[in-house]
């Protein structure tokens, strides 16, 4: 289960999913990975357990491709392995992977791992809530400072990565929730990479990865997901994954994983492996029914925008999202005319998209950003980043698209 180069021209991702990573002649034959729930591991020899515990401490490098000795749960387990490894050739340009207990403990290992006192971090704006609340909360009063940039400003991300003093990390999320903003992930890589200070790049690409969008074939340092929303697909677990191109990055995430004990535990990989196959089939259809929904939504006379990426209209946001994205993906958000009481009366009616929070899921869901995921921002920070009291954010299941459409049509009738 050792890392092992992407071959380039061996197999496609589709099918690398399915093949590599796990060799059932080290689960008696099973056809399908086995559940290993075991918190600590047998040496062979006293030797092997010194070799494996130098390696996973940092105090010896490992072998090109080695991996230390599995020896005890915290710091790495088969299921998490064969996770690993499965989900690398999904992520374009990556090389490695770390899988963390939620998306939330993925991020927060990331920065904790190259945040330093004193230093600063450039992110885009909105981000997602929980990553704006460990800026706030946590990073700043520990000496770190973060420097927003509105997300899809071209040449006000560039000169806020070039002023930077003692930058340590870029930090994006492309497109930006709920307005599905873009950033060029390619010009600000380059700023990162022209900066003295070097900042890792990191991506948040919970939104269209990792099928529809590779920061690492822009130049990002580390990609991030919440593996709870499109990964795992079925809005029933936690997970997060961090991936890397260098074996040194992801080394010191692993490090800092196993001293925060916040990997997946051995069952939400295994569900997590036989979610991975499918997450381009259902990926695709989430984006084609959102794509059918948002573009029928378009013009309503309750409605003042649909946000989606096939009706862009500012001509920079359109160049980013054609340079950078094969297709829009499953979710956009309305804007109601009739504020918040509208969006209030437009939930309140529908019948097959539920209301929740999340998103990612095989079935549709719906929420208010303003008053639920996005509340933590200020006033400022909301009317900045267009979160209105009359926005409604959808993520797109794989329902028949005709049905959510009627669902959404009644729904809108109903508004008064
Ligand atoms: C959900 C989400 C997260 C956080 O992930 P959890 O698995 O809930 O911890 C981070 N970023 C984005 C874009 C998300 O949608």
């Amino acid at each position: 289960m050792a890392d092992q180069d992407q071959e380039p021209g061996h197999v496609r991702p589709r099918t690398a999913v399915l093949t590599r990573g796990f060799d059932p002649h080290l689960s008696l034959g099973s056809a399908r990975p086995a559940v290993f729930r075991s918190s600590t591991y047998v040496f062979a020899s006293p030797e092997a357990a010194e070799r494996a515990f130098a390696i996973t401490t940092g105090k010896i490098k490992p072998a090109d491709g080695e991996r230390a000795d599995l020896t005890y749960s915290r710091f790495s387990h088969p299921n998490a392995e064969i996770l690993e490894d499965q989900i690398v050739p999904l992520e374009a340009g990556a090389r490695h992977a770390a899988v963390f207990n939620s998306g939330m403990a993925a991020i927060m290992t990331a920065f904790f791992a190259y945040a330093r006192p004193d230093a600063t971090i450039v992110y885009t704006t909105p981000l997602y809530g929980g990553t704006t609340g460990l800026i706030h909360t946590f990073l700043e009063p520990f000496g770190v400072r973060g420097i927003p940039v509105r997300a899809g400003d071209t040449e006000g991300i560039d000169a806020a990565i070039r002023a930077a003093r003692n930058c340590c990390i870029v930090y994006l999320e492309t497109p930006a929730n709920p307005t599905m903003t873009m950033t060029d992930l390619e010009r600000a890589s380059a700023a990162a990479a022209a900066h003295p200070d070097h900042p890792v790049v990191m991506v948040d690409n919970t939104f269209l990865g990792p099928t529809f969008q590779h920061p690492m074939l822009w130049g990002a340092d580390i990609v991030l997901y919440s593996a709870t929303k499109y990964l795992s697909g079925f809005s029933d677990m936690l997970g997060g994954v961090a991936l890397t191109k260098s074996p040194e990055m992801i080394q010191k995430l692993r490090s800092r994983r196993s001293m925060f004990g916040n990997i997946l535990q051995p069952d939400e990989c295994w569900m997590l492996v036989g979610r991975l196959p499918t997450v381009a089939l259902r990926m695709n259809r989430q984006s084609k029914n959102a794509q059918r929904l948002a573009e029928a939504l378009n013009g309503h006379p309750k409605l003042t925008r649909v946000l989606y990426p096939t009706l862009f209209t500012d001509p920079e946001q359109k160049r980013i999202y054609a340079k950078q994205c094969d297709y829009p993906g499953g979710i956009f958000s309305i804007e109601f005319a009739g504020g918040k009481p509208a969006a209030f009366e437009f939930l309140r009616h529908l019948h097959i998209a539920r209301s929740a929070v999340s998103l990612g899921g095989v079935e549709t869901l719906t929420c208010h950003p303003k008053s639920t995921t996005h509340s933590g921002m200020s006033q400022q920070e909301l009317a900045e980043s267009g979160v209105t009291d009359g926005l409604v954010r959808l993520s797109a299941g794989i329902e028949d698209w005709r049905d959510l459409l009627a669902d959404f049509e009644q729904a809108l009738a109903a508004v008064a």
